[in-house]
């Protein structure tokens, strides 16, 4: 009789998770502008009324942030489950359906956002507002709901301000936000991935310069834009693998067993084991691990369609692995750009240094333990995202914080979900979200008591 009712009370929670995925979703939160403001009363509504001090910061009119409290009775660790409530904006006319609806269908929750993180906010907020209003109070510690505004803008007015401003209202030793819980199978197991880090960017300009000139005669000018196209080409194709720490222990999970990072065909060999047996872990996780990216995505060149540019530029998006500095990227830009760039100038733009959490951790094991539970056979699998995420400026904010990203799913796959992240028709399974929500409530009480 106590299962059945254990797990109708899984169900119901489950429910409140994606009731409250489908009206933060109906919020248009895009960025920008973001408007963060009615999603994030919405939040604090929530868990105001289940008992969370609550407070709205905010660095911009319109555009708080939020954090919420549940004080403990004892001294202990300060668990936050961190959240954006902003989403990259949405073309409703590449969408089969309105990015707003926020709807269900077939297992379903469809919108902007459902992947990239409102559902992750919505399970964060409905375990712990479900937690509260059980009468549930942290034996020890601290529980933080933390959702920013501002992540897919850079966090100005978000996490960055948000841990500088603010540093002893999210003070955090345990920190759980968006970047893993994706899970793919490889030879007949399943695994999880656990964020750990996330690469840094090092934006730079490859910048041309020649002669203007009439466009009607080539001779006149010496056309800078042309200048540029050695260095696209080679921007084509991405610097060769290295043995990098994160790549290395990931492949090692994955194959259970020591990697000879000395012999370079063992990286290869590794490498083309995991493109037979998970193409799509192999593309989305292991091959940005192993190198720098270069993407080249802004350019200009002339302000007129009939004069020669005497200037052309390119922006070059380039990512790094964690603890790289922008020397260090410089130089990797440098060398895979070859003679292609050598009559070009390199100008930095802009510069976040990576940084990660260790891959042990009594979160890790509590996670593991969970994992083990929900999924006996199933194995975490540490990565360090492509992207980028709020859990850097906590890193840099709080020494000793363990920050991971970890939001389970299931239902839907690494192959599935990964594509629909920032792409059209973004949605998430309503069961991943019941699963992600049961995950919350579960670490919390495991972390807390
Ligand atoms: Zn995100």
């Amino acid at each position: 009789m106590e299962d059945e009712v254990a797990v109708a009370a899984e169900d119901e929670l489950g429910t409140q998770g994606v009731e409250l995925l489908r009206r933060l979703i109906q919020i248009d939160t895009a960025n920008p502008p973001g408007n963060e403001q009615p999603a994030q009363e919405l939040l604090a509504e929530t868990l105001g009324a289940a008992g969370f001090e609550c407070e709205l910061l905010a660095a911009r009119p319109g555009r708080p942030n939020l954090v919420a409290r549940l004080r403990g009775s004892d001294q202990g660790p300060t668990l936050c489950l961190l959240g954006h409530a902003d989403t990259v904006p949405a073309d409703p006319s590449e969408w089969s359906f309105d990015p707003w609806v926020g709807d269900v269908v077939d297992g379903e929750v469809r919108g902007r956002g459902a992947q990239d993180m409102k559902s992750q906010v919505a399970a964060e907020v409905a375990a712990a507002a479900a937690l509260g209003h059980e009468g549930w109070r942290p034996r020890r510690g601290e529980l933080l709901v933390v959702t920013t505004a501002d992540e897919e803008m850079g966090a100005a007015a978000g996490a960055q301000w948000l841990c500088r401003e603010h540093p002893d209202k999210v003070r955090s030793d345990y920190v759980l936000n968006e970047g893993g819980g994706l899970s793919f199978e490889l030879d007949g197991r399943r695994f999880y991935t656990l964020c750990v880090g996330e690469k840094g960017v090092c934006r730079f300009k490859l910048r041309a310069r020649g002669k203007a000139g009439h466009a009607s005669v080539p001779a006149l000018g010496d056309n800078a834009l042309l200048k540029l196209a050695p260095a696209l080409e080679r921007l084509d194709r991405q610097p060769p693998p290295e043995a990098t720490a994160e790549a290395v222990e990931f492949l090692q999970t994955l194959e259970d067993s020591e990697l000879d990072t000395e012999d370079p065909n063992g990286l290869a060999a590794a490498l083309d084991r995991l493109r037979a047996g998970a193409p799509e872990a192999a593309a989305y996780l292991a091959e940005p691990m192993l190198h720098a990216t270069l993407v080249p995505t802004l350019a200009s060149a002339s302000r007129s369609v009939n004069v020669i540019p005497s200037q052309a530029e390119v922006t070059v998006d380039c990512r790094v692995s964690p603890g790289i500095g922008k020397a260090e990227a410089l130089a990797t830009a440098r060398a895979a750009l070859g003679d292609a760039a050598e009559e070009l100038d390199l100008v930095p733009t802009e510069t976040v240094v990576g940084n990660r959490s260790p891959t042990r951790s009594p979160l890790a094991e509590m996670i593991e333990t969970w994992l083990s539970q929900s999924d006996p056979g199933a194995t975490l699998v540490p990565i360090v995202m492509a992207g980028f995420s709020d859990s850097n400026w906590f890193r840099k904010a709080f020494d000793s914080a363990v920050v991971y990203g970890f939001c389970p799913q299931r239902e839907m796959s690494l192959r599935e979900a990964t594509p629909l992240v920032h792409n059209a028709d973004e949605r998430a399974s309503a069961a991943d979200i019941g699963l992600a929500t049961r995950f919350y409530r579960d670490i919390v009480l495991a972390a807390l008591g």
